[in-house]
Order: C-alpha cells, then structure tokens, then sequence
C-alpha cells in the first residue's frame, strides 16, 4: 500500500491504517472539501453533474444536482463553500442561506474556460485554475470554443479578476505552502504538450506569484488536485496513488491507490484524515500528518 523513498516517509504514514473505500460509483469524482462543521465531505461526480456529500455517520448522498458540472471546491475564511463550475464557465460561493453568488465568469469580455480548481489565501482573495478541459467535450460540461488561453486567476477581496499566471498548458491543481510564501501550481498539459505532467513553485514574497521553476516532475500519470500538509510537504495526486513531496522537490514516499486519483484534502478529526477521490471512488486513509489548508 506504501513505496516509501525516504524514511522521513515512514514517520508519516500509519502502517496499521488501512486505505479504506468510502464510497464508490462515480465516473469522475473530483474536488473533495471537508465541512468539518457539519462533519462530511464534499466532492464532485462530475460527468453526473452533482455534488456528493459523505459523512461518518450518515454515509453518501446527494449535495446539489444539478452541479453545473462542479470540478473543484473550497471554503472562504468565512467557511462558505467556493465552487468550479465547468457548466456555468464560473467560480461561485455558495451563501449560508443557500444561494448562489457568481464570483468570476469572464475576464476581458471573454468567458472563462472551465474553471477547475480553487484555493483562498488568507487575506481573502480568491485563486483559481481556468483549463480547458471542460469545454473540450461533452462529457464534463458543454462543448464549447475556447476564447481565453489557459490562465490562473486572483479574484481580490474587491471582487477584481486578475490573470496572474498566463504561461501554462494546463493549470489543474493549487495550494499556498502553509506561510503561504509558496504558491504550487500544477500542470497537467502532457496531451499538448510532452513536459507538461508537472508541479511548479512561485514565490510569494511580493504578493503576486514570481519565478515558476518546475518543483517536482510526477513520474506516474499528472499532478491533478495538490495540498501541503502543515510541515510544508505536497502531497500530490497521481496516476498510481498519492505522491508525497518534500519542500524541495524531493519524493518521499507513495500511497499506492487502486484507480488513478484526481485529487485529495485533509479532513477528519484533527485533518488527520487524507481524503481521495479517485475516478469511480472515494478514498480514505489516516496519516500522521496534519493538512494545512483552510479550513
Ligand atoms: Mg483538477
């Protein structure tokens, strides 16, 4: 279940936790949050255009359907559910009392790709991916020409769209390192372009994202859905399981999965608990981590 290439790898795993299947039938699951508050986790069926909702206690069920083909969440700092949405071309947040707020849905008259996935840094704004793999086809949103390259945007506090990386295939994943002096980005443009299957590092220093070296090449399948965990490690989604990567580039150690992972988020009690959405399944597994994402 593990290939551990380090032993700071070892330290992180629990050897007597077993990767346990939550829930499955799904044919793209995808943008897993945890709503600690209400003790479940959210995630993405996508190519079924609904929300899931796992809890503990309660077990599956539907969150929202139809999703508009939701691909990944997160929360504000206020705890609101900040939503992808392939199918509106749009990234939403979702009010306490249920409606829906539209945040970004074009930038220069022109709309939005297929928005994918979703970080809030602490000052509030709000940082998205904008590939175009759901315009692409039909299977993930709505067939549709893509007007903008494949960006990623700052929505500031003040509601301003801000195109702040505009040299990537393919942006998928983001996280902030847990000073949020690094901002992760991941690529996963390999079908256009051979290179692209890998994470690059931005400093953070001035407030708005510099340099761009690859950090890590993934070996296995694409860096999809990314999170740091509180001692600044990636842990990274992978063709072959959960990759996790050391503050310098270096890989630590392999959960193996048994479907090709598209994305996790820490949650349970303590954010102990890797959560793993992984083509048609939902995945779990305690760590002796702890995530360091909001919330
Ligand atoms: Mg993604």
């Amino acid at each position: 279940m593990f290939e551990t290439h380090d032993p700071r790898f070892g330290t992180y795993v629990l050897f007597n936790a077993p990767l346990k299947k939550l829930a499955q039938g799904f044919d793209w699951a995808e943008g897993p949050v945890w709503m600690g508050d209400a003790n479940c986790l959210l995630f993405s069926d996508i190519p079924n255009n609904r929300i899931m909702r796992w809890s503990p206690d309660l077990g599956l069920s539907v969150y929202r359907a139809p999703s508009n083909f939701s691909n990944g969440h997160t929360r504000d700092r206020q705890g609101r559910l900040v939503s992808c949405e392939h199918g509106g071309r749009r990234v939403t947040r979702t009010e306490w009392d249920g409606t829906v707020t539209v945040l970004a849905d074009g930038y220069m008259g022109k709309p939005l790709n297929s928005p994918n996935d979703v970080v809030v840094k602490s000052d509030g704004s709000i940082w998205f991916t904008d590939p175009h793999y759901g315009i692409m086809t039909n299977y993930e949103g709505y067939k549709s020409a893509q007007e903008l390259p494949c960006n990623v945007y700052r929505i500031d506090p003040d509601g301003r769209l801000e195109a702040v990386l505009t040299d990537f295939n393919c942006p998928n994943g983001l996280c902030f390192s847990p000073d949020e002096q690094r901002l992760y980005v991941a690529d996963t443009g390999r079908v256009f372009h051979k290179d692209a299957q890998h994470i690059r590092v931005f400093d953070m220093g001035s407030g708005r994202p510099k340099g761009g070296a690859v950090f890590h090449v993934i070996g296995a399948g694409c860096a999809d859905g990314i999170r740091v965990d509180d001692e600044g490690n990636v842990w990274s989604s992978a063709g072959d399981g959960v990759h996790c990567i050391a503050p310098d580039g270096t890989l630590l150690g392999k959960i193996l999965v048994p479907e090709i992972v598209s994305n996790i988020c820490f949650g349970g009690r303590g954010k102990q608990m890797l959560f793993i959405t992984a083509t048609t399944s939902l995945y779990a597994i305690s760590l002796n981590r702890i995530g360091a994402q909001w919330p």
